[in-house]
């Protein structure tokens, strides 16, 4: 494994269902919210940094390094932080949807 590519295998979303990255709402609650649990496994990313260069450069879709599309062009809205707080909150009590 190149070194390039060697924080990948320390990624949060290792083994998290990578839908939850691809909002399907456009906008609204609905969008906030699915975002917020797609930030919410961002956050607590140890390689965010590494993987937001990335996205920055060659990922235009979907949330990656912790930011939404629009806030990676620097146009967004972040995601209201006590929304990422509950969110995150369920994940850790394994409520969130890639656990089955
Ligand atoms: S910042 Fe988010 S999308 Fe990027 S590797 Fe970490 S968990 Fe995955």
């Amino acid at each position: 494994m190149s070194a390039e590519r060697e924080w990948r295998s320390r990624a949060a979303c290792r083994g998290v269902d990578g839908e939850i990255f691809f909002p399907t709402a456009t906008e609204g609650p609905t969008y906030e919210a699915q975002v917020a649990v797609a930030k919410a496994v961002c956050v607590r990313c140890p390689v965010r940094a590494e993987c937001l260069d990335e996205a920055l450069v060659r990922i235009p879709y979907g949330i990656a390094g912790g930011l939404t599309p629009e806030e990676r062009r620097g146009r967004g809205r972040p995601v209201a932080q006590e929304t990422t707080a509950v969110v995150e909150a369920g994940l850790r009590a394994g409520a969130h949807r890639g656990e089955r």
